[in-house]
């Protein structure tokens, strides 16, 4: 099962957003590595263990893969592709809204610790992509264009002109950081922040570069091939690291959220592994059994209709629905058999099936076919 975030946040299994969210601030304000000082790394293992606890049962999809997998469950799936790390946590943007609106500007001082790495980092950029329901099988590779800042490639991002010199930052010593002491109540806090003058950079640049006006990226359009990879589900996501924005004066670039939609074809419903279609057979057929073709995901397949087989019947194809997340054995197929009756009958249709109606004893007058 592995971690159990439950039992890290001290809450029930069915505990409400509420009180999950208060289990994490009481613990997120005991275990702060800011103020745990003299045991610094155990409080900053304890905090990312919550926060990854956290992270994981509000949101409602991510709780409900857990609940029903475990954490081995999350770790194929979205946002959890690469595991959790203590970089994810700069995208909890719940995590400042919660302390940003509950606790006045409090904590977020407090998380001023990780703020240099959060504005060398450029933005993540979010794109939809479709895909046909039959991709879901083997996955499918998609190239997408997006447009973004990346690297300006005459001065490859430093932002000078080329020829031209850079400088170490005299206001910082080129560590591109300052560090404020900021004192609330009984604590110190220690938080670092960047360097105005220099942007972060730890360097001066003498003259800007023409292309990218001092910047160090341009605006182009990029064409990225994005693995899908087989067993996604409907409004999935994926995070592609580093393939968002390149931020201005150079740094770590954002990530890429590619959103996946896949079309499905009329007629189908899926639930997990397996898919559901309804199946039209012809009324002879429904009567007397036969063979009718079908269309699967993986081409025309014959089933077998017993005799007197109903409206609502259920045939099971195995192995003709979808793989789980990643690829593995695949679900079934569910027929949900409705009987095609005739809506124009030629003369001679109509006389037989009179003569039936005679041989079954129905009152043609009173039945909804004997018109
Ligand atoms: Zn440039
Ligand atoms: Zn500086």
């Amino acid at each position: 099962m592995g971690k159990n975030y439950y039992e890290i946040l001290g809450v029930s299994k069915d505990a409400s957003k509420d009180e999950i969210k208060r289990a994490y601030r009481k613990l997120a304000k005991k275990y702060h590595p800011d103020l745990n000082p003299e045991n610094r790394e155990e409080a900053e293992e304890k905090f990312k263990e919550i926060s990854e606890a956290y992270e994981v049962l509000m949101d409602d999809k991510k709780r409900e893969i857990y609940d029903k997998y475990g954490e081995e469950g999350l770790k194929g799936r979205v946002f959890g592709n690469e595991g959790f790390t203590w970089d994810d946590f700069s995208h909890v943007s719940d995590i400042w809204d919660m302390f940003g609106g509950g606790m006045g500007g409090f904590f977020r001082d407090f998380f001023g610790f990780s703020a240099p790495r959060e504005e060398r980092r450029g933005r993540d950029l979010a794109v939809r992509v479709n895909i046909e329901l039959k991709d879901v099988i083997n996955g499918v590779d998609k190239e997408i264009k997006v447009k973004t800042y990346d690297t300006c490639p005459v001065c490859h991002g430093t932002g000078a002109a080329p020829g031209s010199e850079v400088k170490t930052c005299p206001a910082c010593g080129g560590t591109g950081k300052k560090r404020v002491v900021v004192q609330r109540g009984p604590f110190q806090f220690v938080s670092v922040t960047t360097c105005d003058v220099c942007h972060g950079t730890g360097k001066i640049i003498e003259k800007k570069c023409p292309e990218c006006g001092g910047t160090g990226r341009v605006l182009r359009e990029k064409n990225i091939v994005v693995h899908i990879p087989p067993g996604v589900e409907n409004e999935d996501a994926l995070r592609i690291r580093g393939k968002g924005e390149v931020p201005e004066h150079g740094g770590i670039p954002g990530d890429l959220y590619v959103y996946i939609y896949i079309n499905m074809p009329e007629g189908y419903k899926r639930n997990g592994r397996d898919l559901m279609k309804t199946e039209k057979i012809p009324y002879p057929t429904a009567v007397l059994g036969g063979e009718v073709e079908v269309e699967t995901l993986d081409g025309k397949e014959k089933i077998k209709i017993s005799p007197g087989m109903e409206s609502g019947s259920e045939v099971v194809i195995r192995g003709k629905g979808l793989p789980p997340f990643g690829g593995g054995k695949r679900g079934n197929l569910i027929l949900r058999i409705e009987i095609d009756v005739p809506k124009k009958l030629s003369k001679r249709a109509k006389e037989l099936v009179k003569e039936l109606a005679k041989e079954l004893g129905v009152d043609t007058k009173k039945s909804w076919f004997g018109r």
